[in-house]
């Protein structure tokens, strides 16, 4: 495999980054993944402009311009022959000598590698994915696409020792989101619901597009919060990210969700989505 590390492609193995680097000890950068399908990135524009929406957030500036970062992009999709998969873009604020506060003339780390994975046969999908509730412990600037990833990688373990494939965070009795992906459910009067933007939770890119897709084929769609009960007592529920795309939910901390297999809406909403995410860069 071929990585990108501050303007250079090297092997996997030897791509490395200084063990003073700020993202390491600080945590102190953000990253963007976006999907591939064919060989071409999905809804790519809406990813780098989070990705500079991120780095502006944390006073770290845009080591690249868009098209540089399509470049490099497209770079390793093709040396690593990625036809199906993720590529992970990751900035920090570079390496400098330990200090809390940002140094004076720190150059931004700047790394990228890709990472192959079933999207549109991934079996997840046909049998639907099992989610548990967590505490939802992370910091109150989630909309920053941070590498402090901690809490995410808490929850994803819980999730993972109790046979689910995803966590669903909750604060105030509410779910902000999954530990990687947005979250949806669908009442039993068919309305699509999933927590308004704010500082809450990610501005997810593929929850975006689902929006607009509902709206184009006339579901119905609110924005706001829901509650755990409300979860278990849904329809249906689903989630989305880049890798994920649109994912069934069929159990909730163990019990049977709905009819215990991929519901209406959300098979839908994910065939609507691979049509879209087919349909463009
Ligand atoms: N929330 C969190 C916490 C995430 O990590 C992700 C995955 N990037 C998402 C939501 C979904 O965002 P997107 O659809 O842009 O991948």
């Amino acid at each position: 495999r071929t990585a990108y590390v501050n303007g250079q492609y090297l092997p996997l193995e030897q791509a490395a980054v200084s063990v003073m680097d700020r993202g390491f000890l600080f945590a102190d950068g953000i990253y963007e993944v976006s999907a591939v399908l064919g060989g071409r990135l999905v809804d790519n524009a809406g990813h780098l402009a989070r990705l500079a929406r991120s780095l502006a957030e944390i006073g770290i500036s845009n080591p690249h311009p868009i098209e540089e970062w399509v470049r490099i992009e497209t770079e390793l999709v093709s040396r690593n022959g990625l036809d199906e998969g993720l590529v992970y873009m990751q900035v920090t604020r570079g390496a400098a000598e330990r200090d809390f506060s940002f140094p004076k003339d720190a150059v931004p780390t700047v790394v990228a590698f890709t990472q192959a994975k079933t999207i549109r046969a991934n079996p997840l999908a046909e049998t639907g994915a099992k989610v548990v509730t967590v505490p939802d412990i992370r910091w109150q600037r989630r909309d920053i696409k941070s590498v402090a990833l901690l809490a995410q990688v808490l929850a994803k373990q819980a999730a993972a020792e109790a046979g689910a494939a995803e966590a669903f965070m909750v604060e105030d009795g509410a779910i902000t989101e999954g530990s990687s992906s947005t979250a949806f459910i669908v009442t039993r009067e068919g309305t699509i619901v999933t927590r308004p933007l704010s500082n809450a939770l990610l501005p997810g890119i593929t929850r975006r597009a689902v929006i607009a897709l509902a709206a184009e084929f006339g579901l119905t769609l609110e924005e706001r919060l829901f509650s755990v009960e409300e979860l278990h007592g849904a329809a249906e529920a689903f989630y989305t990210s880049a890798s994920a795309f649109v994912m069934p939910v069929v159990s909730v901390d163990g019990e049977t969700l709905g009819e215990g297999r991929p519901g209406p809406v959300a098979r839908r909403l994910r065939e609507l989505y691979f049509t879209f995410a087919e349909a463009r860069d």
